[in-house]
């Protein structure tokens, strides 16, 4: 039987079944023991410091603990610290980006995800060059700078040449005053050797979801292919670290398995990350299971609820704080909303989760890998969001002057991401704003980026902030590399 070892790099050891058994019955011994809760939630509260802010975070066992605790007072105050540590280390600032779908050929028969191989029900489709071009144009004519791109599993269609050869592609696209800045990959789990080449391609953050952390649920869910093999799928990221990306999304898709099962193993995957390269998770991501073409959500019994499902994201924000949590257009405007208060920091918008979605607008599309709840345009949300307080940024500054793994995480943690992130946040929302908003979205835009201007602590950056964002207005720009 494998023993628990953070350190391992065997899944087994690391993503130990006895260790999240035991965890789980801790945390249920626990769910009333007012004075444990209590010293954990002291414990996740941020601190401020000579140079900035700090925050301890938890180990999977206090946080699982805080997971399990029904008592009210306690779990409002949960969403209290979430709240707290989102606003110390990211602000009011909501990343965007979009999906983009490469290719829905797929030889794995993941049983939840309709792009499995016996759906025959589902067009196949890749895009060639010219057909990303056309993706790329549509998206950067909404105002999207970074995108994560999507692909199924399949060494003869979406060969890792393929996928350099789109990463390519959407960097040499450059619409108007459009640009990607940022290409996220989501692709199966690969080689040293094919990250390496990913690296090398300019990506920024390597996304995979673990799906489920439960060995024997995982290999039922994922019968054939490639993606069987659990140890290979779940000890990806370490081998993502080898080949030199040190900024990994992780997430697990929340439906599969019993969600405080999956939390426990998600927070110990961070730690392993921690623990071995000395840098957690970049983001974690919190999909749920959707409606999709041969996929009905109601056949698999561990659906949670919004209640659980928000939980869940704050127990995730006070146990890893310097890492982003991503939620996408698979939840609500009305879910999304409550989420941005509970520490979610990355936000989806105007996605399409089909093959050629953007540039063929139509919708239902044929290939659309899931169903999607909100449906708004970039406009609409970049408004919502700016409506209720939160700062749209499209900015991809960090990545692109390297600040990516332990670098990322020290900015975080110094606390000059006011005098940072935020005007970058503030010069590409002008960006936004000049080049694509409606005339509605521009006047709740500049209003907003008059007020937040004025949080800029120090005179020097607010000043040269708004310099840039008079450039901008103005149409005197030049790359600022945000
Ligand atoms: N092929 C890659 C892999 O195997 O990891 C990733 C690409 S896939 C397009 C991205 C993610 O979609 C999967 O990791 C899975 O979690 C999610 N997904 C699959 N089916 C889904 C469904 N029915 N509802 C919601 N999300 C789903």
């Amino acid at each position: 039987m494998a023993s628990y070892n953070p350190k391992s790099l065997h899944a087994e050891e690391f993503i130990n079944d006895g260790e999240i058994r035991e965890t789980l019955a801790y945390a249920e011994a626990n769910k009333n023991n007012v004075e444990l809760i209590d010293a954990i939630l002291e414990k996740a509260r941020p601190r401020k410091t000579a140079t900035g802010c700090t925050c301890a975070g938890l180990t999977h066992r206090e946080a699982s603990v805080l997971l399990a605790c029904e008592i009210p007072e306690k779990v409002q105050k949960i969403y209290e610290i979430a709240g707290e540590i989102k606003q110390a280390f990211y602000g009011n600032r909501i990343v965007i980006f979009a999906p983009l779908y490469l290719s829905n050929y797929c030889v794995n028969g993941c049983v939840y995800c309709p792009y499995h191989m016996k759906n025959k029900t589902i067009p196949r489709r890749k895009l060639t060059q010219e057909e990303v071009r056309k993706e790329v144009i549509a998206l950067q004519d909404m105002g999207h700078k970074r995108l994560a791109i999507e692909a199924g599993e399949d060494p003869k269609n979406n060969p890792i040449e393929y996928i350099l050869e789109c990463i390519k592609t959407i960097y040499s696209v450059n619409h108007k005053n459009g640009a990607i800045r940022r290409v996220n990959v989501n692709i199966a789990a690969t080689t040293v050797e094919n990250y390496r080449k990913l690296k090398d391609a300019g990506i920024g953050t390597y996304i995979l979801f673990q799906e489920t952390y439960h060995k024997e649920s995982y290999l039922q869910l994922h019968p054939t292919g490639p993606k069987h093999d659990y140890d290979y799928h779940t000890e990806a990221m370490d081998r993502a670290m080898e080949g030199g990306i040190d900024d990994v999304g992780l997430g697990v898709l929340f439906g599969l398995e019993l969600y405080k099962y999956e939390f426990a193993g998600l927070i110990m995957h961070a730690e392993h990350l921690e623990a071995v390269h000395g840098v957690g998770p970049h983001t974690i991501s919190v999909p749920r299971l959707k409606r999709a073409s041969d996929i009905d959500p109601d056949q698999f019994d561990n659906g949670i609820s919004d209640e659980i499902f928000e939980k869940i994201t704050a127990c995730i924000r006070l146990a890893v704080p310097y890492t982003g949590i991503i939620v996408s257009t698979r939840e609500s405007e009305e879910v999304r909303g409550r989420l941005l208060h509970l520490g979610v920091s990355q936000v989806s918008g105007a996605s399409r989760t089909s093959v050629g979605g953007y540039a063929e607008a139509e919708r239902p599309h044929d290939t659309e890998q899931f169903d999607v709840s909100d449906q708004r345009s970039l406009d609409e949300v970049v408004r919502w969001l700016m409506e209720n307080g939160h700062v749209p940024s499209f900015c991809t500054a960090c990545y692109r002057e390297g600040r990516t793994g332990d670098r990322f995480m020290s900015l975080c943690k110094s606390g000059q991401i006011l005098n940072c992130c935020h005007p970058n946040a503030l010069m590409t929302l002008t960006e936004f704003l000049t080049d694509y908003a409606s005339e509605e979205t521009k006047k709740v835009g500049f209003e907003m980026i008059e007020r937040e201007l004025a949080r800029i602590p120090k005179d020097k950056v607010r000043a040269i902030a708004r310099e840039n964002i008079e450039a901008i207005r103005s149409s005197n720009r030049r790359d600022f590399r945000f």
